[in-house]
């Protein structure tokens, strides 16, 4: 392993994190369980319980709350109306006292309104003396019917002997008003220990609620009990609210004589709790006093707030169940995509090595492992990078310890691993060529991934030698090629050349057929020999283009000159167009350029049976370098079929071998062609319809001629041209191409 450049990391003596799995692409009970998501499911769900727990608590204490402010307010109405009715009783009383005193000190003179208009205390009531016999004697209410009616049993009670004391009756309604009242009774005792009489204070019963008037608690009821069991007083009043036996479910408790105080909640008959009250007792007048606030009105402000609180509660328990699957969902998505990673780390052929900014391998694969033969006892261990590579180092991974990369002694000397985005390869002492790539990480770090290239590594050197070697050997077949071609050439010339000097003479027409056959034969030899002489010197790359300025117009017109007596002979019409801006001066090959137009236009020549042979030369445009020329040769020949027009510039192919023996040619004839204008940095291509003709086209860059141009441009070598009336089962020869 090497590093090169400068992107040093920092070095870091932190624990390494939590290494991959290394044994195999399998995975524990406890990724299991992270990764199904069932901890992440459990903390949501107590977060939710949480949260309910927390309103349930803070509820109950409100709830505790409300119930003892409300126990407050009804133990504090008791207590009040208790005090306030015990003081107007007492002060009743007094009155009551006062009188009776007068009375007993001067019997005959009584004057019951004076004395109890003197009397302390008696301003709350009327008062009234009635004689042994329940006759009511005087009132100081005169005028007015006496209201109460002291019934006889109450009276009977008041004359047996016994303690003196106050006895309360009633209640009673008011004649002609909504009000009620009470009668407060003493009895005057004679000196001879009989009943003499009693005095009688009638007093209203608001006189026992005054304190709940006073206070004004909303919703509140104060509610008073007589000795008799009957509700004496009542505030607020309600139709059929006093003077009626008290039946609340709680009588037997709160009217108990031996009870003096408490709360409690009172059911209604469903059993719903319905009221909180307090009560209090004040013995010595044998009342009860309760208050008592409804349920309703007590938690009121309680209901309230617990919808509040519980809506809040279920809008926060849909928002984090909410959040939580779809948090759970993304959860899920990532275990996947970490348990495909997990297994394509693990399955792949490639070592895979991540190293984080601190400079631990939180990710590496069991490939890696293999590939850089380190042990488990050093991957139990979790190494650091910079461990690994000492590792190494030690073990002559990087060669003899002297030898080793300067790189990797600079990391070893830092202590810190030096780490650059690269490619490169590395071989390992046991010959194993690793390909070693480091992509850096944003965030520091890098991913590095060891590919074993040795395969392909032979492979190449093995494809490199067998090249060379098939190079070699086409070499030696071109020049073997050259030279036999060369060598052939020069006896043919001689049996061309004689046979040209037997036919100056006086032969008998039957030889003069034969050498004639002869020539033509050697003709068309030479012209095979040249065409392959040319293909292989093309094909081996040593074929040389000359660089002579010539008048492109008279190179077209010569070729067509040369093969006229052919087209005529044929009856074809051969003619050439040259464009007005075609530049009258070239730099490039005219003979090369020639061969291309000659192979062109014989072949169409060859191929047309009727109409002829059309050549034209354009100016397509000027370029750095020149100008570029295209030049089309068309005939209204047999044409050319769809299928063969793809392969037509391949060597060796000719459209159909039937032809080619009527026909004859090698087959070379377009391939040497495309090869000569694609040298010329052009390209050539063809359109045909059977039966209709082909359309030859190419393009080529000639050089602009610098100075003037010289009178007489290059002079093309002269061309010995096809004997007239030449057989037509034999192919007019092509004219030899420049020589070698
Ligand atoms: P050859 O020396 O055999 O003519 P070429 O490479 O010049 O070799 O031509 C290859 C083949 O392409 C010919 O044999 C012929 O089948 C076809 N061909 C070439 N030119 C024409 C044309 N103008 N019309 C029809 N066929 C043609």
């Amino acid at each position: 392993m090497r590093g090169h450049g400068d992107t040093a990391l920092p070095d870091s003596t932190a624990k390494p994190p939590e290494t991959l799995d290394f044994s195999a692409p399998q995975f524990d009970s406890r990724a299991r369980l992270r990764d199904s998501g069932l901890i992440y499911a459990v903390v949501v769900l107590c977060a939710i319980a949480t949260i309910w727990a927390a309103i349930y608590f803070r509820l109950l204490r409100e709830y505790e709350q409300a119930e003892t402010t409300a126990y407050q307010q009804t133990t504090d109405l008791a207590v009040g109306n208790a005090e306030i009715a015990r003081r107007n009783l007492d002060a009743i009383d007094q009155a009551l006292l006062f009188t009776r005193a007068a009375y007993l000190r001067n019997p005959t003179d009584f004057d019951l309104g004076r004395l109890a208009a003197l009397a302390p205390g008696s301003g709350a009531a009327h008062m009234g003396w009635m004689d042994a016999a329940g006759i009511l004697r005087a009132s100081t209410d005169s005028g007015v019917a006496w209201p109460t009616p002291v019934d006889a049993a109450m009276l009977a009670e008041l004359a047996r002997p016994g303690p003196d004391r106050l006895l309360l009756s009633g209640p009673t309604r008011d004649l002609g008003a909504h009000a009620w009242s009470l009668n407060a009774i003493r009895r005057i005792t004679g000196p001879d220990g009989q009943p003499d009489g009693f005095l009688v204070a009638s007093l209203p019963s608001s006189l026992l609620t005054q304190f709940h008037a006073a206070m004004g608690v909303d919703g509140a009821i104060t509610l008073v009990v007589g000795p008799n069991g009957l509700v004496v007083a009542r505030d607020p009043l309600t139709e059929g609210g006093i003077g009626v036996p008290y039946t609340g479910a709680d009588a037997a408790l709160v009217l108990a004589p031996e009870t003096t105080a408490g709360t409690l909640r009172r059911l209604n008959a469903g059993g719903s709790t319905s009221r909180l009250i307090s009560f209090r007792r004040v013995p010595q007048y044998g009342l009860t006093i309760m208050a008592g606030l409804p349920e309703a009105a007590v938690f009121a402000g309680f209901r309230q707030h617990r919808l509040q609180t519980t809506g809040l509660g279920v809008v926060l328990t849909v928002l984090i169940s909410a959040a939580a699957l779809i948090m759970l969902r993304q959860h899920q998505r990532l275990a996947a995509s970490r348990e495909v990673l997990e297994v394509t780390l693990q399955s792949i052929d490639q070592g895979i090595l991540m190293i984080d900014a601190a400079g631990n391998m939180p990710v590496m694969n069991r490939r890696l492992a293999e590939l850089l033969d380190i042990p488990d006892s050093l991957l139990d261990t979790m190494p650091s990078f910079m461990q690994l590579v000492q590792w190494q180092f030690d073990n002559n991974e990087f060669g003899p310890r002297e030898q080793a990369p300067k790189t990797i002694i600079a990391q070893l000397a830092a202590g810190v691993p030096i780490i650059d985005n690269e490619v490169m390869e590395r071989t390992r002492p046991n010959g194993q060529v690793l390909e070693v790539r480091t992509a850096l990480l944003r965030r520091g770090g890098a991913v590095r991934t060891f590919t074993d290239v040795t395969d392909r590594h032979r492979t190449e050197a093995a494809l490199a030698a067998a090249r060379d070697a098939a190079e070699t050997a086409g070499r030696a077949r071109s020049e073997f090629l050259a030279v036999m071609s060369h060598e052939i050439r020069t006896p043919m010339n001689g049996i061309i050349g004689v046979a040209g000097l037997l036919l100056d003479m006086r032969l008998g027409a039957t030889e003069q057929h034969y050498v004639r056959i002869v020539m033509e034969s050697g003709q068309h030899l030479l012209q095979l020999i040249n065409d392959i002489l040319d293909f292989s010197r093309l094909d081996a790359g040593r074929l040389d283009l000359e660089e002579t300025p010539f008048d492109i117009a008279a190179v077209v017109r010569g070729t067509i000159e040369l093969l006229s007596q052919q087209a005529r002979a044929k009856g074809l019409s051969l003619h050439a167009e040259i464009g007005e801006d075609v530049p009258r001066g070239v730099v490039g090959d005219p003979h090369r350029l020639r061969q291309v137009l000659l192979n062109l236009i014989s072949n169409g020549l060859k191929f047309t049976h009727e109409g002829g042979v059309r050549v034209a030369v354009s100016r397509i445009r000027s370029e750095p370098d020149g100008v570029r020329l295209n030049i089309t040769v068309s005939d209204t020949g047999i044409g050319i079929p769809k299928e063969a027009l793809g392969r037509l510039f391949d060597e060796f192919t000719q459209v159909d071998n039937s032809i080619s023996r009527r026909f004859g040619g090698s087959g070379l004839g377009l391939a040497i062609s495309r090869r000569l204008i694609e040298r010329m940095g052009g390209s050539i291509g063809v359109e045909s319809t059977e039966g209709e003709g082909s359309r030859f086209s190419f393009d080529v860059l000639l050089g602009n001629p610098s100075g003037e141009l010289p009178a007489v441009m290059a002079t093309l070598r002269p061309i010995v041209p096809p004997p007239a009336g030449a057989p037509a089962a034999l192919p007019p020869p092509r004219p030899p191409s420049p020589a070698p």
